[in-house]
């Protein structure tokens, strides 16, 4: 078995997920005690999320190279960045090492064109929902078509990341605003929803809508296990 190198703690609410969740999956594929090799750098998430709304991502790269390189020194076998929106800098990150970097959208998206998808609504913070880093690698790379919020529920789907999922606040109160946003996402066309932020999963699930979901997180630790069995 190979070890998983993660670089989380953005935030660690969602990190636990992709932990259980890895652990899980290498279970299920071994049966009995075993349990994934996993190597983790968390970092602070505070001054992180500061240099992102500073617009200074030169400076999140530095930070965040140095702890893939402290990951791959550790003895991981490839980089699992365990956040959307950090995937704004995967190029300085995937610069700083020399193992292989599990790309969070092209795991999403292959499971995406697997199921025939090709209009796709996308919830994420509003650097990933508006920024090309991620969408237009969907689009470009992949041929998806992705549709996002307006500009007032991007503001709505943003607030709630930041102020109540990734502080572990699940109070439940953005809840309707999301099932609105999904609705009408679908509604112009999307045949499935992307819950491109990590900590999503934690608010709406399925069962909630029926609109297709797909969650980022549990999609990226699934590709993360496939890789630690090859
Ligand atoms: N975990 C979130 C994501 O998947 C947001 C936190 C961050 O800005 O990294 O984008």
């Amino acid at each position: 078995m190979k070890t998983i190198g993660l670089l989380g703690g953005m935030s660690w609410e969602s990190t636990v997920t992709y932990y259980r969740a890895i652990n899980e999956g290498v279970k299920r594929e071994l049966g009995g005690l075993h349990s994934a090799k996993i190597a983790l750098f968390s970092v602070d998430f505070a001054p992180i999320e500061q240099l992102q709304h500073a617009g200074d991502w030169a400076r999140t790269a530095v930070i965040l190279g140095a702890a893939a390189r402290s990951v791959e020194a550790a003895g991981a076998d490839c980089l699992v960045i365990c956040t959307n929106t950090m995937h704004k800098v995967a190029a300085d990150i995937e610069g700083a090492i020399q193992i292989p970097l599990l790309h969070i959208a092209d795991a999403t998206a292959d499971v995406l064109r697997r199921d025939g998808i090709q209009t796709v609504g996308l919830l994420g913070t509003a650097f990933t929902m508006e920024q090309n880093f991620y969408k237009g690698r969907l689009a470009d790379k992949y041929g998806l078509k992705v549709l996002i919020p307006g500009e007032k529920d991007r503001g709505t789907v943003q607030e709630a990341i930041y102020n109540e999922l990734c502080v572990g606040r699940t109070t439940a109160a953005a809840k309707p605003d999301y099932l609105r946003i999904i609705d009408e996402l679908a509604g112009r066309g999307a045949q499935a929803i992307i819950r491109g932020c990590t900590e999503i999963g934690m608010l709406v699930n399925h069962g909630d809508t029926d609109v297709r979901l797909y969650d980022t997180t549990l999609i990226h630790a699934e590709k993360a296990v496939a890789f630690a069995m090859q």
